[in-house]
């Protein structure tokens, strides 16, 4: 049964990759396109035997172009972790900004309904706990996360004139920390590194003093809330995430006890504006999606630490920098 046609920027992403699976296990066909800067084709190599999957390598930055008709677009494409907005801060500019005017641009000559991977960082250094929908937030336009956060925040903006002005469909999805496997082991997020480093036999690089808080959404659950998302009729922001909140010291000592590593936690400097606390309320979600996560931290870390574990030894050894200060520049 085709319930339709749907384009997935970023596809070859972590999230990207489990949304091609869940829209291709729902009877969609799926146009996948990435250009690869933070993604990996293995992510998705079992979708290309398919005939209900094809992929572009673009740069969805540039202007996009698919033939035929499309129902939906899914716009995921953008780096995702600090370290990699660090490095490449221009393109994560451009994806968020011009990719996003790309994508709008195309749903409207497509008529199609559109959803945008807005995030969190939205929120910034948040001085309302937990984050509601309804508040703005507090960013640093010019501090190192400024390239990532104003960058969703003019997607939320374009997505918003683009509903208002071209009564165009659009959602738009606020995701809190998300993890689970084909995250990139070296990507310096602190699942994957704190993982890495016990698999190595490494210490755990806690930053700052480890009070600082997150609260971590495992894959699957994510995937379902974007899907009922984009299936309601809600043109607003929603956040989608774990309200399970843990400081980043006591989520290192989980990681010790599930690895069963002999290394201990080490300290090192805070990154400037790096957020102190953040706890999504999900009260919005709940109320017009019926959602709400399904999988504690415990099942899914114990899934996640499986699937690094089975990692070849190249990839584990594989070297990519995790420490802020080589990225910015004095
Ligand atoms: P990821 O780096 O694994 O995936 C992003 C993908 O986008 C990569 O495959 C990359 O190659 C691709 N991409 C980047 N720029 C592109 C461009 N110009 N053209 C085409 N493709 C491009 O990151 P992820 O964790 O899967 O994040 C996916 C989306 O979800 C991002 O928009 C991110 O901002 C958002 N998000 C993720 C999280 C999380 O916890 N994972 C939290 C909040 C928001
Ligand atoms: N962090 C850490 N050690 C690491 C990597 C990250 O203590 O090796 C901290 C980081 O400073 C932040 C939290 O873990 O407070 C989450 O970082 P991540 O990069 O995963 O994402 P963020 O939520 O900050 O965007």
């Amino acid at each position: 049964m085709n319930k339709g046609r749907v384009l997935i920027t970023g596809a070859a992403g972590f999230l990207g990759s489990h949304l091609c699976d869940r829209f291709i296990n729902e009877g969609f066909e799926v146009v996948g396109m990435d250009n690869l800067i933070t993604g990996n084709l293995e992510n998705i190599e079992h979708l290309f035997e398919l005939k209900e999957f094809e992929f572009y390598n673009h740069d969805v930055s540039k202007f996009v172009h698919v033939s035929g008709e499309l129902d939906y677009i899914v716009h995921f494409a953008s780096p995702a972790s600090p370290i990699d907005y660090l490095k490449i801060p221009i393109q994560t500019l451009k994806v968020g900004s011009l990719g996003t005017h790309n994508c709008l641009g195309l749903a409207k000559a497509k008529n199609a309904r559109i959803i945008v991977a807005s995030t969190s960082e939205v929120y910034g250094d948040p001085l309302v706990h937990p984050q509601t929908e309804d508040y703005y937030g507090n960013v640093n336009p010019i501090g190192p996360r400024g390239v990532y956060d104003e960058a969703k925040r003019f997607q939320e903006a374009m997505t918003m004139a683009y509903h208002t002005y071209h009564k165009l469909e659009t959602r738009i999805v606020r995701i809190f920390n998300t993890y689970g496997p084909r995250m990139r082991l070296n990507d310096g997020r602190v699942l994957p590194a704190f993982i890495g480093q016990a698999l190595r036999g490494e210490d755990l690089t806690v930053f700052g003093d480890g009070s600082q808080t997150r609260s971590f959404c495992y894959v699957d659950d994510l995937v379902e809330g974007i899907y009922r998302l984009l299936m309601s009729d809600y043109p607003y922001p929603v956040n989608i995430g774990n309200p399970d909140e843990i400081t980043i010291k006591e989520f290192a000592e989980e990681i010790i006890k599930l690895t069963g590593t002999e290394q201990k936690v080490i300290y090192k400097p805070l990154p400037k504006d790096d957020p102190m606390q953040r706890q999504p309320n999900i009260d919005r979600a709940r109320e017009i999606l019926g959602w709400e996560p399904k999988v504690s931290r415990a099942e899914g870390l114990k899934i996640t630490y499986d699937y690094f574990r089975s990692l070849p030894d190249e990839k584990l050894y594989k070297k990519e920098h995790n420490d802020f200060k080589d990225y910015i520049k004095k």
